[in-house]
């Protein structure tokens, strides 16, 4: 049988529908689904993602004969329904041709308006509806769209305006106008022209007047898109891999510019922002397309509430504001009614939030597009509680709609809000996306990414941004636009990326060409400091300090519901009594691992540690070991009280020596004073402590095995801690963890040191305290005899930082010099540092645990390395059956989510 590529839609019927996103794309799916539930949808038909593949592997001839019968058909499919011929002077049918992937990729690929016309085409128009204004009006909009789509007429330099914009500022300006819905008719028609001449003087070539040619032409530019420089990032950004493809849609044109009953719009069915349950959008009467998001003139609101509070935000008065912006609630209030009726619909039928697009003509309203609406981290757990309490999703679903790196929003500061009160308000837009950012200004995409490059936070700052923006704007600590409105493209990709936006902030005068914002009398340069707030739309001189995120009740609800679901339990990493307290505040259930060597570099303590590494024998570590002593165990006791009734994984001294040393002379001289030596013999010492390979060298349980008293003094300090709290009340579980085995007997050897100072001091005290002594798997051999470790071991913690720059023998240092090449060769995925690569290190995760518990049952087995955070290897985790993961404070209830999601996800 041939292979079904085209798939049409119209009229109530529709050959595809919502579940067939990947072979139709989000759009076209959804398309063909609103037509089967009865949302009027103009007619059209899509090209399914296969296709692109097949332009990637045949080329454009081929896919283009492939194509040819079944796209004939579906015009005439679309003809037949509009009653209007494609390509007919008298009676023409205008299509738009539209991208369409599996995921929605907001602005990543252009749309093609009104195509079909030319210049005998449009006296037809006219004719037809009696407007030429509407008719010079698309045919202007045509030109221009397909001109800069298909034939690549861009600004040649990234200060430059766009080809086509410079001949209308230059048009209005002759004509002494402000807006494009000034100019006259003849002037329309005078820009077509002009347009035409500059596409002819740019590329050589005649604009193509055939219907068919340029719908050719425009279905090969969005395959072409799938591989353009702002796809490709955002796919990265993403995840989305390459071979998905995009779908290619071709639907009957239907007109917001006819005229003061016609418009067209966007609107959401929950607020994006702050995920309360308003309907929401923006329209604007007379337009087309892209209007309402390029920030041309200010859109209006759709809801009166809306409107209203748009307009004290705006400062604009209420009855500036009937007269000038009035709500489609208000302007057009059966059309409205409609609208609501159909959003309402659409969410009860997709039960999430849905952002959606439309157009009115001339009184009639027609659904061009609705997905599932991105949001902020925040909105995301509203919406998913919400829909719970209203019964419209159970609480699985709720658990899955939220996306665990999204959390990562609700954790982070808010403006401190004594450092808000005396800051001094510069601008206002409007609250785009919410959070507080605070950053240095700059003005383009690749200065951003230079100067986060260099460390610094940057706001970009743009007039509107474009999907060019795309980079900057993911290293941008917040945005800010002069133009746009809720809906904006800044808006969109801002709440997106969970970025703090505020957007249309009409009283910045931005100069590109300057790197200057005039804002009244003050100007602002490139790297000047402003701040912005993201919830109310203020922009502020200066920077702010920020405080810690509030967590709201729906938050907590969402993260008591995962600990319903999960098995895996979460812990943390922590090294300080306060890390401990934030990660017990956010969930964890214990410490998975506490670094000693953090507690080495404080004051009076660094030393002691030198002198002790510096000693040349037993009895001078020792002596200095027992200065160490009363700290550790200090140390120890402020972590175990924050943890009380939690158990703690206590990794003995890791690090090679030589990062303790005193590498400078000052340093150096100061510890011969205090040691009584030369200090020609101090730097003797440091010299003989340098490797050549130290992550390889003299560390981990190497330097118990060959120091015991440095492992004496840390089972003392640890075991110290706990009886003198156990006195207290306080209930300590420690877990010693003896760390880089890859050989039992090393793990035998300490275990037997620690056992011994354990039964002295307990003798001494004349008290005892539960406790275990286990290991951490982080060398390959100690995961290939792990049976054997486990004879010994009463628990495995696996460090995948180290297993990970073990197996693949990548450095984890060095890894920024041939990552990027790799990323990019596609020789790898993503980071394995990040990402756990579960096909070969998960492969010895997979197998230490199994090899483990086949000699020790019921051994407990836990990850600690950055990878205990992250979801994908979370998920991983719970599937091998560890016990817990255990990752930084922060990424505590990511990690809660994950291990919910993946314990449903395997049900
Ligand atoms: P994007 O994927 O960037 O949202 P779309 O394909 O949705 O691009 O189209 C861009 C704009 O053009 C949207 O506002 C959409 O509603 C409008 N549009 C697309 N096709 C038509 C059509 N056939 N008639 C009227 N407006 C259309
Ligand atoms: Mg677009
Ligand atoms: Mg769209």
């Amino acid at each position: 049988m041939n292979k079904k590529r085209v798939y049409t839609f119209g009229n109530g019927k529709a050959e595809g529908q919502a579940n067939m996103k990947n072979l139709l794309g989000g759009k076209g799916a959804n398309l063909a689904e609103m037509n089967l539930i009865g949302v009027p949808v103009p007619p059209g038909f899509t090209i399914t993602t296969e296709v692109c593949s097949e332009y990637y592997e045949l080329g454009r001839d081929k896919v283009v004969s492939l194509l040819q019968e079944d796209v004939k058909n579906a015009i005439a499919n679309i003809e037949q329904l509009m009653n209007a011929t494609f390509g007919d002077i008298e009676n023409p049918l205008l299509v738009s041709v539209r991208s369409g992937a599996r995921a929605s990729m907001p602005g990543m690929m252009d749309t093609i308006l009104n195509l079909g016309l030319n210049d005998d085409v449009v006296e037809g128009l006219i004719r037809k509806t009696n407007n030429p204004r509407f008719a010079w009006d698309s045919y202007r909009r045509f030109v221009q769209m397909y001109g800069d789509v298909v034939l690549g007429m861009k600004p040649v330099n990234k200060e430059d305006i766009d080809p086509f914009e410079e001949i209308i500022e230059e048009l209005k300006e002759e004509r002494g106008v402000k807006l494009d819905n000034e100019l006259s008719v003849d002037d329309l028609k005078l820009l077509v022209s002009k347009f035409k001449k500059a596409v002819k003087n740019q590329t050589g070539h005649d604009f193509p007047t055939s219907a068919y040619d340029q719908l050719w032409g425009a279905i090969c530019a969005v395959f072409d898109s799938w591989m353009n420089d702002r796809a490709i990032l955002y796919r990265k950004m993403e995840g989305i891999p390459a071979e998905w493809g995009t779908a290619v849609n071709v639907q009957a044109m239907v007109f917001g510019n006819m005229g003061e009953t016609s418009a067209t719009g966007v609107c959401f069915s929950r607020d994006a922002g702050s995920g309360e349950d308003l309907f929401n959008g923006e329209y604007l009467i007379n337009a087309q397309g892209e209007d309402v998001v390029a920030g041309i003139r200010t859109p209006q609101q759709i809801t009166k509430v809306g409107s209203q509070r748009w307009a004290e935000l705006a400062c604009v008065s209420e009855e500036e504001r009937l007269a000038k912006y009035p709500s489609m609630e208000e302007a057009m209030p059966s059309i409205y009614a409609e609208l609501d009726a159909l959003q309402t619909k659409l969410e009860n039928h997709y039960k999430d939030m849905q952002d959606m697009e439309f157009t009115v003509q001339e009184g009639k309203l027609w659904f061009l597009q609705t997905r599932n609406g991105k949001r902020t981290g925040f909105a995301m757990v509203k919406i998913a509680m919400d829909l719970l309490r209203e019964g419209m999703i159970d609480e699985k679903t709720a658990l899955l709609r939220v996306e665990p790196n999204k959390l990562d929003e609700l954790l982070h500061p808010v403006f401190d809000k004594k450092a808000l009160k005396v800051a001094s308000v510069i601008a206002k837009g409007l609250p785009a996306s919410p959070g507080a950012a605070t950053g240095q200004i700059v003005f383009f995409a690749d200065d951003a990414a230079e100067w986060h490059a260099k460390g610094h936070k940057v706001i970009m700052v743009r007039i509107e941004t474009s999907p060019e923006d795309l980079a900057g704007m993911a290293v941008a600590q917040g945005i800010l636009t002069a133009r746009g409105g809720m809906t904006s493209h800044a808006a969109v990709v801002a709440r997106g990326m969970g970025k703090c936006c505020v957007s249309g902030a009409g009283a910045l005068k931005i100069d590109y060409k300057n790197k200057t914002i005039q804002v009244g009398d003050l100007v602002l340069k490139e790297g000047d400091y402003i701040s912005l707030n993201g919830s109310n739309g203020e922009v502020y001189l200066g920077q702010i300090q920020t405080k810690e995120a509030e967590l709201s009740d729906d938050f907590r609800e969402l993260m008591t519901l995962a600990d319903k679901y999960t098995k895996l339990k979460v812990r943390t990493n922590a090294d300080t009594p306060c890390d401990a307290q934030i990660a017990r505040n956010f969930g964890a259930v214990g410490i998975g691992l506490c670094r000693t060597e953090h507690m080495f570099f404080e004051g009076e303590k660094i030393k002691a540690m030198r002198e002790m590494i510096l000693s040349e024998d037993t009895e001078g570590r020792v002596k200095a070991l027992s200065k160490i002593l009363p700290y550790q165990q200090a140390d120890f006791k402020g972590i175990f009280r924050a943890m009380d009734g939690c158990p703690v994984t206590v990794r003995l001294l890791d690090p090679p020596l030589h990062e303790f040393v005193p590498h400078d002379l000052k340093g150096q001289e100061d510890m011969a004073a205090m040691m009584g030596v030369s200090v020609k013999k101090i730097q003797e010492r440091v010299e003989s402590l340098s490797e050549q390979n130290p992550m390889l060298g003299h560390r981990g349980c190497r330097l118990g095995n060959t120091y015991p008293e440095i492992t004496e003094m840390q089972t003392l300090a640890i075991l110290g801690a706990a009886l003198e709290l156990k006195a207290e009340g306080i209930h300590t579980y420690p877990e010693i963890m003896v760390p880089l085995i890859g050989n039992v007997v090393e793990f035998q050897q300490q275990e037997a040191v620690i056992r011994k100072t354990a039964e002295k001091l307990f003798a001494e005290k004349g008290d005892s305290i539960e406790f275990t002594v286990g290991t951490m798997i982080e060398v390959p051999r100690a995961a290939l005899t792990a049976d054997k470790v486990a004879s010994s071991a009463e628990f495995f913690s696996f460090g995948t930082n180290d297993l990970t720059q073990m197996t693949f023998g990548y450095s984890r240092d060095d890894i920024a010099s041939f990552l990027p090449v790799y990323l990019d060769k596609k020789i790898l995925q993503v980071d394995p540092f990040q990402v756990l690569d579960q096909e070969g290190v998960g492969q010895l995760v997979r197998m230490a645990t199994e090899k483990g518990r086949s000699i020790r049952p019921d051994l407990k087995c836990g990850i600690c390395g950055e990878h205990g955070g992250e979801p994908s290897s979370v998920k991983f985790c719970h599937r091998v059956g560890l016990n817990y993961v255990s990752c930084s404070p922060f990424r505590v209830p990511i990690a809660r989510l994950a291990a919910a999601q993946a314990a449903i996800e395997e049900a």
